[in-house]
């Protein structure tokens, strides 16, 4: 496992490289999953996914599985058959959103905007109004198919005038950008690990408010699913820990770690991390001539879409980082297949030393491609952005 071909710099859309911590964490000795020790790092867990949340929603846990896992959950505990759902499409995962929601026999709304562009209010409030109850209205934050971030205060707010649950995908924002679950009046938000947590796949932090518990308790049928049926599954992670399923009690100890870890460096310096490197990669780009997909003004820094630039081959810039550099960045999906290139810059991957890195590789790979480049023009306009920056532990 040594070898030079697994080691790589992970810079595309998740999963991001781990700490070295985290990964230490995954060696610890198991634990049973009812052991009073693992009961404790299972609270502790809990408590700081509330910290990360921003919540005091009680009913905050992980999911086992990864971050589609949070997203199934949401909809089979929220929706029964017959329900309306109002889901925001953007990008591919609102079209996932929309398609684990009509599973459930829920009629699926959808709200449309292009690729790259967020949704604005006003749509959103003509489909809330053309509609009779509607249970709930679903978006992604932070659109990882585009870099879009998505704005949630105004829709939170229309949700809330007509009495429809708000139900978020923070899988790509939680830990890179604020996530205010209370302040945004969040009903149900679900995340993934091994994005800006900085922890392998495998579990999928959820929390849910009393709103959505209320709604809970109403169902007049079954949670379609038995694996993620939270009536049940919140009796383990409460206080009567009845046995549903086994935990992963390995991936909760990497949970655990990689959110201490955060907690540790302090929200506020961890948002400032990911926002100054994504600014200084996209600075980095743009002085490339490259030009960047989501829309100005609402980028995220954690995740960075550009165009492929004319004449230049997709796979052969793709395949030239992996191979020379053991750098990986992600393609475009769906209708921008092989058209935009995804940087991530996430949890431990947001790094300055690896934007400069990246830089120089695109640089030197791209002035071969036949891309006209000015060399060392992109590394001057990150550095120029590092400089201008406030504190030097950003660095
Ligand atoms: C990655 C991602 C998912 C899906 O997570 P998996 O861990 O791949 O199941 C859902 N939504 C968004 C916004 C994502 O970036």
């Amino acid at each position: 496992m040594n070898d030079e071909r697994m080691d790589r710099i992970l810079l595309g859309p998740g999963p991001s490289d781990c700490h070295p911590d985290v990964l230490r964490a995954m060696a610890s000795p198991l634990l049973g999953h009812l052991d009073p020790a693992f009961l404790a790092i299972m609270n502790e867990t809990r408590e700081r996914l509330r910290a990360l949340f921003q919540t005091r929603h009680s009913l905050t846990l992980a999911m086992s599985g990864t971050g589609s896992a949070g997203m199934e959950t949401l909809m089979v505990n929220a929706l029964e058959p017959g329900d309306k759902i109002v889901v925001g499409i953007n990008g591919l995962f609102g079209e996932r959103m929309a398609d684990v929601a009509a599973r459930t026999g829920a009629e699926v709304i959808p709200v449309r905007a292009p690729w790259g562009r967020i949704l604005e209010p006003e749509q959103v409030r003509d489909v809330l109004r053309a509609h009779r109850r509607v249970k709930a209205l679903a978006v992604v934050h932070a659109e990882t198919s585009t870099g879009v971030w998505q704005p949630l205060e105004d829709l939170s707010r229309l949700a809330r005038e007509h009495e429809a649950l708000f139900l978020v995908d923070a899988v790509t924002s939680l830990g890179g950008v604020p996530v205010q679950v209370d302040d945004f009046g969040v009903d149900g938000c679900y995340s993934g690990t091994q994005k800006c947590l900085g922890a392998p796949p495998g579990l999928s932090p959820v929390t849910l408010s009393p709103r959505f518990e209320e709604v809970l308790s109403k169902r007049r049928t079954k949670v379609q699913s038995w694996y993620l049926d939270l009536t049940m599954i919140r009796q383990y992670w409460g206080e009567e820990r009845f046995y549903h399923h086994t935990a992963p009690v390995t991936m909760v100890y990497a949970l655990h770690a990689a959110l201490g870890l955060i907690l540790e460096e302090g929200l506020e310096r961890v948002f400032r991390r990911h926002l100054l490197n994504g600014r200084a990669l996209q600075a980095g780009l743009e002085a490339m001539g490259l030009k960047l997909f989501a829309q100005e003004g609402h980028r995220l820094p954690q995740l960075t879409a550009v165009w492929v630039p004319e004449g230049v081959r997709d796979e052969e810039v793709r395949g030239r980082l992996l191979r020379e550099y053991g750098i990986e960045i992600g393609g475009g999906l769906g209708e921008v297949k092989g058209r935009i290139w995804r940087l991530g810059l996430m949890g431990h991957s947001s790094r300055r030393r690896n934007v400069m890195l990246l830089l120089a590789a695109l640089e030197q790979i791209l002035g071969e491609a036949g891309h006209p480049v000015e060399r060392g023009a992109a590394c001057a306009a990150a550095e120029e952005v590092y400089q201008k920056s406030a504190s030097p532990d950003d660095r």
